[in-house]
């Protein structure tokens, strides 16, 4: 770690000092102190100057001082250039408490939004004029809450939009229902969890009879509305447990945690009789309802989810084959292997 001599080479400030009491008097740092009784302190404090864009402390370098801005602006970015500034410091606002106290490297970048004047207090002068004025200490301490505070923040900003992000990427934009990266990073957990606890499990997969005579029949902006529709009825007809996702074009996939496959049968059952018996309704007047295939597998614990999918699937596929519009039960269970 190398000290902040950055700082020592700036060109010193033509600021005038006349100005400074002013400044100080409204700087939280000095706030209800005696300047008077720190004249001495202050002749050993330094005023710096520093240019658009340069950069006054960053995270490679240890700080020895605390800086009062005296005119010009200050930002806090995550990079050595201006770019999505996290706090601005105005005058009077301090920077550079934190690494002075715990003798750690700032853990960001301190850039000058404009021409700058700045006055460098060194740890020992700091240290001297606490001792000297207690109060300073305590607009230290308040000084530091606000910083936390501020911190607090930017830290809940960054992770909400970092939900938003992770949200987006688990969402399918047409349906609204979660995609196949969520999928895939949740049913598996799911069903570490139905193993821990005992729970039954059964999948459901489900295809769209047809669907390709919609998108030819009426386009695919209706083909569209078609998908969003099925979602909405799926979304109806199933418990707030379920899982459910997209899981390909016009096939959508649901985990019910605690169904048996008679309960799962069922609760599949009444959602292909919803789905055939809630006729879209197209902007023109006309309507029409789909059909949905599907196949169900009792998840027998231990196995896979991939089996589990696979048996599912092959059920689905007799279930296309035995003309549609119904719902075909696996028979796959521990031993049996996957029997479709
Ligand atoms: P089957 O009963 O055998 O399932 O017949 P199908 O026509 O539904 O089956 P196929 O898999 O041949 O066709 C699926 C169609 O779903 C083809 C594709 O154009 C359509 N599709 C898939 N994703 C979308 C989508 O996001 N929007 C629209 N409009 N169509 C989609
Ligand atoms: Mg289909
Ligand atoms: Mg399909």
């Amino acid at each position: 770690r190398t000290i902040n001599r950055r700082a020592r080479a700036m060109k010193s400030s033509d600021f005038h000092a006349e100005q400074l009491p002013a400044i100080l008097r409204g700087a939280p740092l000095f706030q209800g102190v005696d300047l008077a009784l720190l004249d001495d302190e202050l002749r050993d404090t330094r005023p710096l100057c520093i240019e658009a864009g340069q950069v006054l402390l960053d995270p490679k370098h240890v700080n020895a001082d605390i800086f009062i801005v005296l005119t010009g602006e200050l930002l806090v970015c995550l990079e050595p250039r201006i770019v999505n500034p996290l706090v601005r410091l105005r005058v009077g606002d301090c920077v550079g408490e934190l690494s002075i106290i715990d003798a750690n490297p700032p853990s960001a970048y301190v850039v000058a939004a404009i021409q700058t004047n700045l006055l460098a207090i060194s740890k020992a002068v700091l240290w001297r004029m606490l001792a000297r004025q207690p109060l300073m200490a305590l607009n230290l301490l308040h000084v530091l809450t606000a910083r936390i505070r501020e911190n607090n923040v930017v830290l809940l900003g960054s992770l909400e939009l970092q939900r938003e992000y992770r949200n987006k990427a688990e969402t399918d934009a047409l349906t609204g229902l979660h995609n196949r990266v969520w999928f895939e990073e949740i049913f598996p957990k799911q069903l570490e969890l139905c193993e821990r606890t005992g729970q039954h499990a059964c999948l459901l997969m489900i295809d769209i009879d047809h669907f390709k005579r919609v998108n030819d029949q009426y386009g695919h902006v209706v083909g569209d509305d078609a998908l969003r529709h099925v979602a909405m009825l799926l979304r109806r007809n199933l418990r707030s447990t379920d899982l459910c996702a997209r899981y390909g074009g016009e096939e959508l996939i649901v985990l019910m945690p605690g169904a048996e496959l008679s309960q799962a049968g069922l609760t599949a059952e009444r959602l292909r009789e919803a789905i055939a018996n809630t006729p879209l309704q197209l902007a023109d007047g006309r309507q029409f309802a789909l059909q949905v295939s599907g196949g169900i597998a009792q998840w027998p614990p231990g196995t896979s989810l991939e089996d589990l999918v696979r048996a599912a699937d092959q059920a689905l596929y007799r279930a296309k084959n035995s003309g549609r519009n119904q719902i075909a039960v696996s028979l796959f269970t521990r031993g049996l292997g996957s029997l479709g």
